[in-house]
C-alpha cells in the first residue's frame, strides 16, 4: 500500500480542530441527536477519552432502510441511465481526492493509522469507486439460444437496497469496495461501519450528496454489534455485505437466518501463510525479509489477509530469522500524525490487550519470544505494541491456529513440498498465502493445493505491476464466501433475470 509523504501539513494542528459528525445520515441528511446508547472510544495514540460513537437502534435502521428503499423503487437512482449514474459516481470519486487529507485524518484519528498510509489510502478508495463508475456502460447481459418464435434475455438486475457492514482496520477503503459495485450496479445502500471508525464513512455519505448521487441512494447509520445485527435481519434490505471477524460474520448469517433468507457475501478472519522455499537462498535475504515483515506487519497487522505464518525451508530458516529480528526490531513504531511514521498503535486498548493475551499464551505454549513487542520503548500511553516474532510455535497451540490481528509472527520450519503444503492448510482459514520460490513449476502446483483464495508466488523480492482493481477473488473455509473486487465483484451485486418471449406467426 502507497504511503504518502507530507511534510508540509501540521497535521496535529489539524486534528485538534477536527470534527466528529456521525449522525445517522438519512436521505441525504444528517438526523438530529436523539438519546441514544453509545459505544465508548479512546484515542490509541495515547489512550485519552475520544468522542462515544451514538449506536443507531430500530428507529433509525428503519428510517434508513425506508429512505434506501424509496430511492430504489421510485426515485431516481433506480431509473436513472447509465451514463447519469456513471457521471455521479465519476464526480464522487474526485471529490474522495479532493478531500484525500480529510479523510485521512478522520482515519487517523479514529484507529491510530499512521497519516501516510491513510493518505495511500484514501487515494485506494477512490480508485475503487472510479473502476466501478467506469464498468456501468461495459456491462452487458446475454440472449440465450432459442427456437425462432422465442427470445430469451438474461439480464443482470440490481438487487435493492444492499446491507454493508465494514471493520475498522481500512475503514475508507472496506467501504469503497463494497459500496463501488453496489451503487454502480444501481442499488441503495444503508451503511453500519465500526463503532471503532465511522468518521470517514460518514464523510463518504455527505461528499456522494455533493457529487449529485440522489438522497436516499447512500445512508449511513453508526453503532457497534447490536445496530449490525438489526441491520442484517432487517427483511426489506435484499441483500447483506459483511466485513469482520469470522464470530461476527456467524452472528450475521444467525441474524439473517432468524428472520429472512437474501444473499450475504461475507469476509472474515484469515491465517494467511508464507512459504520460503531453499531456492531463495540466492536471493537477496535483506529484500527478501522486508517484503515478508511488508506482509505481515502492514497495518500494524490488523490485516485480515495479514501473513502472520511464516514457514521457511530448514536450509534457509537460521539466516532467515537472523535477518527478519534484525530488520524487525529496527521498526520504531511512532505518533500516527506525524508524517514519518510507519508503523503506528494499535486500534483500541481492547485490540491491544487481546494482542497480548495472544503473545502471553504463545509463550506458555512453548514458544520462544524471538522479538519481544510488548513494551516498546517509546510507546507512551497509547495502544503501542511493537512487532514480535514467536519461533518454535506448535502446530496446535492457539497463536498458530487464531486469527491474531496485530504484529506478531509465528514461524514454522519445514523440510519437504509436502510439509510445507501440510503446515499452511493446518488452518480453517483461507484468505490469502505467498509462496516464494525460483521455481515456478512448484509455485503453481503449490499454489494449486493452498485453501487460500488468493495466493500470490513471488520468484524475487520485487514486485510487478499487479491487477489492480481488476483483482477478484473469493475466500475459503473460514474466511467466508462470496467474489469481491473486479467485474466478477460487480456481479455480485446484481440478480440474474431471465425474460421469455414467445410469439407465432
Ligand atoms: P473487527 O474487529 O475486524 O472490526 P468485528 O467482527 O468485531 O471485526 O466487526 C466488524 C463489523 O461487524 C463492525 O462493524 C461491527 O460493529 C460489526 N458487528 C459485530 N458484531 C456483529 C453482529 N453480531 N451482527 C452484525 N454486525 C456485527
Amino acid at each position: 500500500m502507497n504511503q504518502v509523504n507530507s511534510p508540509a501539513i501540521d497535521w496535529y494542528a489539524r486534528a485538534a480542530t477536527a470534527g466528529f459528525d456521525v449522525r445517522p445520515f438519512i436521505d441525504g441528511s444528517a438526523r438530529d441527536e436523539e438519546p441514544r446508547d453509545v459505544h465508548a472510544r479512546t484515542n490509541p495514540a495515547d489512550g485519552t477519552p475520544a468522542p462515544s460513537c451514538p449506536c443507531a437502534g430500530a428507529d433509525d435502521i428503519g428510517s434508513a432502510v425506508r429512505a434506501a428503499r424509496r430511492a430504489f423503487d421510485a426515485g431516481p437512482w433506480g431509473r436513472m441511465g447509465p451514463q447519469g449514474r456513471r457521471q455521479s459516481l465519476l464526480q464522487f470519486a474526485s471529490l474522495i481526492e479532493r478531500d484525500a487529507e480529510l479523510i485521512a485524518l478522520d482515519d487517523c484519528l479514529d484507529i491510530g493509522k499512521p497519516i501516510s498510509a491513510a493518505l495511500g489510502e484514501a487515494g485506494v478508495a477512490a480508485g475503487f469507486i472510479r473502476y466501478y463508475a467506469e464498468s456501468i456502460d461495459k456491462t452487458f447481459g446475454a440472449t440465450a439460444p432459442t427456437g425462432p418464435n422465442s427470445l430469451e434475455l438474461q439480464l443482470q438486475r440490481p438487487r435493492g437496497v444492499v446491507g454493508i457492514i465494514t471493520p475498522w482496520n481500512f475503514p475508507a477503503i472496506n467501504v469503497a469496495l463494497k459500496i463501488g459495485p453496489a451503487l454502480a450496479a444501481g442499488n441503495s445502500v444503508v451503511v453500519k461501519p465500526s463503532e471503532l471508525s465511522p468518521r470517514s464513512t460518514f464523510r463518504l455519505a455527505r461528499l456522494a450528496i455533493e457529487a449529485g448521487i440522489p438522497p436516499g441512494v447512500f445512508n449511513v447509520v453508526p453503532g457497534a454489534g447490536a445496530t449490525g445485527e438489526l441491520l442484517a435481519r432487517n427483511a426489506a434490505v435484499d441483500m447483506l455485505a459483511f466485513t469482520g471477524s469470522t464470530a461476527s460474520g456467524k452472528a450475521v448469517l444467525m441474524a439473517i437466518g432468524s428472520s429472512t433468507i437474501k444473499p450475504v457475501i461475507l469476509e472474515c478472519g484469515g491465517k494467511s501463510p508464507e512459504i520460503v522455499f531453499g531456492d531463495m537462498s540466492a536471493a537477496d535475504l535483506k529484500d527478501l525479509v522486508a517484503q515478508i515483515l511488508g506482509g505481515a506487519l502492514w497495518n500494524q497487522g490488523q490485516v485480515c489477509v495479514a501473513r502472520s505464518r511464516l514457514i521457511v525451508h530448514e536450509s534457509l530458516y537460521d539466516a532467515l530469522l537472523a535477518e527478519l529480528l534484525e530488520q524487525a526490531s529496527a521498526i520504531r513504531v511512532g505518533h500516527p500524525l506525524d508524517p514519518l511514521t510507519r508503523f503506528g498503535p494499535l486500534a483500541s486498548p481492547l485490540q491491544r490487550q487481546r494482542v497480548m493475551r495472544y503473545i502471553d499464551s504463545g509463550v506458555e505454549a512453548g514458544a520462544t519470544l524471538a522479538l519481544d513487542g510488548r513494551s516498546p520503548a517509546d510507546g507512551g500511553q497509547g495502544c503501542f505494541v511493537a512487532p514480535t516474532v514467536l519461533s518454535g510455535v506448535a502446530p496446535d497451540s492457539r497463536v498458530a491456529r487464531e486469527e491474531i490481528f496485530g504484529p506478531v509472527i509465528a514461524v514454522f520450519r519445514f523440510r519437504t513440498e509436502a510439509e510445507a503444503v501440510e503446515l499452511a492448510n493446518d488452518s480453517e482459514y483461507g484468505l490469502a498465502a505467498t509462496v516464494w520460490t525460483r521455481d515456478l513449476g512448484r509455485g503453481h502446483r503449490v499454489a494449486s493445493a493452498l485453501h487460500s483464495g488468493n495466493v500470490r508466488v513471488l520468484s524475487a523480492p520485487v514486485s510487478a505491476e499487479g491487477a489492480g482493481f481488476a483483482h477478484s477473488s473469493e475466500p475459503a473455509g473460514q474466511s467466508g464466501f462470496g467474489i469481491e473486487g473486479g467485474m466478477r465483484g460487480l456481479e455480485s451485486y446484481t440478480r440474474r433475470q431471465a425474460v421469455e418471449f414467445s410469439w407465432s406467426d
